[in-house]
């Protein structure tokens, strides 16, 4: 049987958007539940984080994950572990379904960041479950040791991924679709740098062959087949909104940005959004303020200029 709750708000996600909005509802004594598979998001995969205010020289994505966590566990913020399969509107309230549970609410905050986007060729979920193909770094880190690796991609993700796997792996090699790289200027400089990483361009991935424990990623280059053997490929192509558990309704709103009360899209799940930390905080301290006001109005404390901090 599934288990109901009732809470005032809902937060559905565990990145840097929903710790911030949880961490600041509970310091205003309002009712939460946090509804997620883990608590860091996708921060954990990057090398090195640089533009976060607070870290002169910078700090990795785990260590940030690490503090993050400190933090969440403070306020004793109230977890239910698990993935929302459903958001959905239920007269003027929400629920949402997890695999155990039904959680009922009058406000819903979704910050359920990116997934990452597929390349479509051939064999490419096969190679994913036999896990030679990672779309996550954290992911893949584990399991590159001595090895060579494909990063297909020419964006900061990439070039990121690149930097980080570069004392583990043995040989690593960025294959990119056009000549032009996306990656900002200091992270392609870096990677220059590098004797174990190449970069090689204008290669469009077709398919993947397996062949004994290797793999060949089979990309054409104008009109020449090209065969590039490896042991691990990492997709690093885009992300796109994780906004599959939204019910039909929602996401017809999403889509075309119309305004449903009470739920509020936050970080990279946000339409049209940059994807950065920072952003993220943002948009959750903003969601938080913006329920705290409500809240507080509906208690009729608006208007006795109740400061809100
Ligand atoms: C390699 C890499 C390097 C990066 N480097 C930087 C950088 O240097 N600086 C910077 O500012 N940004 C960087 N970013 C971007 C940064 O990671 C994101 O902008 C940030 O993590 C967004 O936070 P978020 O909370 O919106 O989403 P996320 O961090 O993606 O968190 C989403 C959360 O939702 C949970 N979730 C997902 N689906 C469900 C569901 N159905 N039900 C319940 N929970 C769910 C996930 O488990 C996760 O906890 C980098 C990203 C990557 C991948």
């Amino acid at each position: 049987m599934t288990d109901e709750i009732y809470t005032d708000v809902a937060i559905v996600g565990g990145g840097p958007a929903c710790c911030t909005a949880a961490i600041q509802l509970v310091r205003n004594g309002i009712e939460i539940k946090l509804i997620s598979d883990d608590i860091g998001g996708k921060i954990r995969n990057a090398n090195l984080i640089e533009n976060l205010l607070g870290f002169p020289k910078g700090i990795s994505g785990e260590d940030y994950v690490r503090i993050l966590k400190n933090q969440y566990t403070e306020f004793k913020i109230p977890m239910i572990k698990g993935i929302a399969e459903e958001i959905k509107t239920f007269r003027e309230r929400f629920i949402i379904r997890t695999a155990k549970k039904k959680i009922v609410c009058n406000h819903t905050i979704v910050g359920t960041g990116s997934i990452p986007i597929r390349m479509g060729i051939a064999n490419e979920e096969e190679a994913f479950k036999k896990k030679n193909l990672y779309y996550e770094n954290y992911n893949a880190r584990k399991n590159v040791k001595g090895k060579s690796v494909l990063i297909i991609g020419s964006g900061d993700i990439a070039y990121d991924y690149a930097m980080n796997l570069k004392e583990t792996a043995n040989h690593i090699s960025i294959v990119q679709r056009t000549k032009r790289t996306k990656s900002i200027p200091i992270l392609q400089e870096r990677v220059s740098r590098q004797t174990n990483i190449s970069v090689l361009t204008n290669i469009v991935p077709e398919k993947i062959k397996f062949e004994h424990k290797k793999i060949i990623l089979t990309g054409r280059r104008d009109d020449k087949i090209i065969p590039l053997m490896a042991d691990t490929i990492l997709v690093a192509i885009g992300r796109e909104p994780n906004i599959g558990m939204l019910s039909p309704e929602l996401l017809a709103a999403y889509e075309k940005e119309e305004d449903i009360p009470n739920i509020y899209y936050i970080g990279d799940v946000k339409k049209g959004n940059y994807r950065q930390v920072s952003i993220a905080m943002g948009d959750g301290m903003n969601a938080a303020m913006e329920i705290v006001k409500k809240t507080t109005a509906e208690e009729g404390n608006y208007g006795i200029r109740r400061e809100i901090w």
